[in-house]
């Protein structure tokens, strides 16, 4: 769905440089709704009516990738999760083989931190509904069994494109991911339609080809207790940045805060991380490095970064203490002093 009409920044772009000798800046920028989210296309030097139509295509991809991806709505991938609950295999389609392949190698690298399967979990925890959950905490029990149950998605086999599991209790759930696999076929698709001048910024999440003519793009990291910057970077040519924070789904109960991801030892949420943002130049493995690092914590993520081949990281700790690789730290801004820097190699 796009939410809000064409805006042509060529006017403001006039109005602002009257006076000066500079050519006009030519910046488009159109919204889309999808997976619960606004994703922000920004185009620059692109002509309109051109824009609108490449927007169209992308807007075109992303309510058929909400409806067939969706964790807790019905299509595609409800269906499979049914299939396999009921000990059932099923032809799918080829984007779900496609994200279940890869979700596959992100909890191979990533140690198991990063588990696709959690899909009941997240269902215990009330993060597979539309209205944020409430209530209490699953009880210690029940939270027990899940983890007596096991789900990997390595119990999935896949033949061609029909995919069953000798383990029902995995239910597949995109959430951590398949943001950042839209990304990339969003700047695909604009790309194939010779835009090379982009930013798709999915919440924040996004990914960047080419410059904002004159200079290159800049992006604001989100400071993780408040709705301010924390830090700024510049990026062009091509790169993604993907962010992943324990205030964007979260419940509080009895003055306690839980937030949506979820550390598959323990079944709790991961604790003693407020955010970790990656930089690399696959969307796909962005978008699943900052989850799985955030879930690995301040003590552990360079080796989980390192297995994962991300070299960029910046993870806001619990205490808003800003830990950070040698090759970010050159390339970062601070807008807002975190409480302490510590910068930190990343060990192959
Ligand atoms: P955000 O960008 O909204 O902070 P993330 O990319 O961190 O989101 O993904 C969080 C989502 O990933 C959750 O809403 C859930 O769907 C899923 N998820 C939560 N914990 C895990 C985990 N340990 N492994 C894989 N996916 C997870
Ligand atoms: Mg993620």
């Amino acid at each position: 769905m796009i939410i809000r009409i064409a805006l042509s920044l060529t006017a403001l772009g006039l109005l602002l440089l009257a006076g000066c000798s500079r050519p006009v800046q030519d910046v488009y920028q159109e919204q889309i709704f999808a997976f619960g989210t606004v994703i922000d296309i920004t185009l620059y030097g692109v002509e309109e009516k051109r824009a609108q139509q490449a927007v169209q295509a992308v807007d075109a991809m992303y309510q058929r990738q909400h409806r067939d991806w969706h964790a807790w709505q019905r299509g595609l991938l409800m269906d499979l999760n049914n299939a396999i609950a009921a000990g059932k295999s099923i032809h799918t389609d080829p984007s779900i083989v496609k994200l279940i392949q890869l979700g596959q190698g992100f909890e191979r690298s990533s140690g198991g931190l990063f588990n696709p399967a959690i899909g009941n979990l997240l269902r215990l925890w009330g993060f597979q509904q539309d209205d944020p959950a409430q209530g209490p905490p699953p009880s210690r029990e029940r939270i027990q069994r899940w983890l007596d149950s096991a789900p990997s998605s390595l119990q999935l086999q896949i033949d061609g494109q029909v995919v069953s599991s000798n383990n029902p209790a995995v239910r597949l759930d995109f959430g951590g991911f398949a943001k950042g696999y839209s990304v990339g076929k969003a700047v695909e698709l604009l790309q194939q339609r010779g835009i090379n001048n982009l930013i798709v910024n999915a919440g924040g999440d996004l990914c960047v080809r080419g410059r904002r003519g004159d200079r290159p793009w800049r992006i604001g990291i989100r400071q993780p207790d408040s709705s301010g910057i924390l830090a700024s970077i510049e990026l062009e040519g091509s790169g993604c940045i993907f962010t992943s924070g324990n205030y964007e789904r979260y419940f509080e109960y009895n003055g306690r805060r839980y937030h949506h991801i979820l550390d598959p030892r323990s079944g709790y949420p991961a604790e003693k991380t407020a955010s970790v943002t990656v930089l690399t130049q696959d969307p796909t493995l962005a978008d699943a490095a900052a989850t799985a690092l955030f879930v690995a914590g301040p003590d552990n993520w360079q080796t989980v970064a390192a297995r994962m081949g991300i070299q960029d990281v910046l993870l806001i700790d619990e205490h808003n203490s800003a830990w950070l690789t040698p090759a970010l730290a050159k390339r970062i801004h601070f807008e807002q002093q975190p409480a302490d820097i510590e910068i930190v190699q990343v060990n192959p």
